[in-house]
């Protein structure tokens, strides 16, 4: 392994756990979200994975992440659902992505995007969130020019969606709150006279735990890679989810060091007894967190070892005890439970973060290799 550490894709994992969310959504299409490079998984690999496996659609953020898709050779339907007033959206259009519009600023760029093929249109629904999309007075003048732009065959307006607060709490109130409000403004596209089109607002956690807001579509992204949508759902196994990647390294320097030996910047860790500190080469500036410094652990030659101080941007310590390694051994740093790994969701408790900032924060230097 010449790079400083490998993530191992599975893409078994990946295609069973779509199968697994397929299973909990039959009737509903499957959209597999690949932004953010798949999640740091890689993204054209993931959605020729997911398309190969059945789902219907791709989803991603940044219509950019969609135009990559497409110059890669991914076929199929695919939404950008970011698509702010002044994002150049005619490269989109023209490569056959649908496009989001949330309000009727958004809509009217989608119009007057430089493009020769008909925008096709999801519109973005805020029942909640108070991120993107419109709703109110908004939702209703948006709805207004789209249907106008619809029946004027300017536009083609194929979908309606919205995202959900609150799905990895399941007892929220706020699900329901949000579920109503979404019915509204179908009801209200539909008085508009758009009937036929496709509504979406579930996530991972709501496609395992909230048929309720299952619709025509589901958004899966998270689950998919194997990683839990929430402590409240319960860890992957328990979800019937396996991890997809393994984020591997091995100890680039080994050594014995003496009790009361300080460690890494700030010495915020001191050897307690003499033991074997393993030097791994990778750090925050290839994604690992840095708030999980002296608290998440790894797996080496079978055992879990902490890290020892302050993880640095290219490098971070191990403090092996007594283990009897040597350098080259393979060092573990999250990968599946069922293996006796650490995982995603150990190290993001470790860092006081989620699972999703885990894998989509890995950088540049990580190879990946898929399975
Ligand atoms: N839909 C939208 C609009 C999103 O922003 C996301 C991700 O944040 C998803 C779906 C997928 O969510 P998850 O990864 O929780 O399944």
């Amino acid at each position: 392994m010449s790079a400083p550490a490998e993530a191992v894709v599975d893409l078994d994992a990946y295609r069973a756990n779509l199968a697994r969310l397929r299973g909990a959504a039959p009737t509903a299409a499957q959209m597999a979200v690949v932004k953010a490079d798949g999640y740091g998984h890689g993204a054209v690999t993931m959605a020729r994975a997911a398309l190969e496996a059945g789902s219907e659609w791709l989803g991603v953020a940044t219509v950019e992440e969609a135009v990559r898709l497409r110059s890669a050779g991914v076929d199929g339907p695919v939404l950008a659902w970011l698509c702010p007033a002044g994002a150049d959206l005619g490269p989109a259009i023209d490569a056959g992505v649908d496009v989001a519009a949330g309000s009727v600023e958004q809509l009217d760029a989608v119009l007057a995007a430089p493009a020769r093929r008909r925008p096709r249109v999801h519109l973005k629904v805020d029942t909640g969130m108070a991120r993107g999309g419109v709703r109110g007075a908004d939702l209703s003048a948006l709805i207004a020019a789209a249907a106008r732009a619809h029946h004027g065959a300017r536009i083609e307006v194929v979908g309606i969606f919205s995202h959900l607060a609150c799905a990895d709490e399941p007892g929220s109130p706020v699900n329901a709150e949000q579920r109503t409000a979404f019915d509204a403004a179908v009801a209200e596209l539909a008085a508009a006279g758009i009937t036929d089109v496709l509504r979406h607002l579930a996530n991972s956690a709501a496609t395992l735990v909230d048929p309720a807001a299952h619709h025509d579509l589901v958004r899966v992204g998270i689950a998919t890679y194997g990683i839990s949508p929430g402590e409240a759902l319960g860890a992957p196994e328990d979800l019937g989810l396996q991890a997809v990647m393994t984020l591997r390294s091995a100890l680039a320097l080994v050594r014995r060091v003496p009790a009361g030996t300080g460690v890494s910047y700030g010495h915020t860790f001191v050897t307690q007894r003499p033991t074997t500190l393993g030097l791994v080469p990778i750090g925050y500036g290839d994604g690992v967190l840095r708030a999980a410094s002296n608290t998440a652990e790894a797996l080496v030659a079978g055992t879990r070892v902490r890290v020892a101080g302050r993880v640095c941007m290219d490098q971070l310590v191990l403090d092996l005890g007594d283990l009897d390694v040597r350098r080259g051994e393979e060092v573990v740093l999250f990968g599946s439970a069922g293996r006796g790994e650490p995982t995603a969701e150990d190290w993001a408790r470790a860092a006081g973060t989620i699972g999703y900032e885990v894998v989509t924060r890995l950088g540049g230097r990580i190879v990946h290799r898929y399975l």
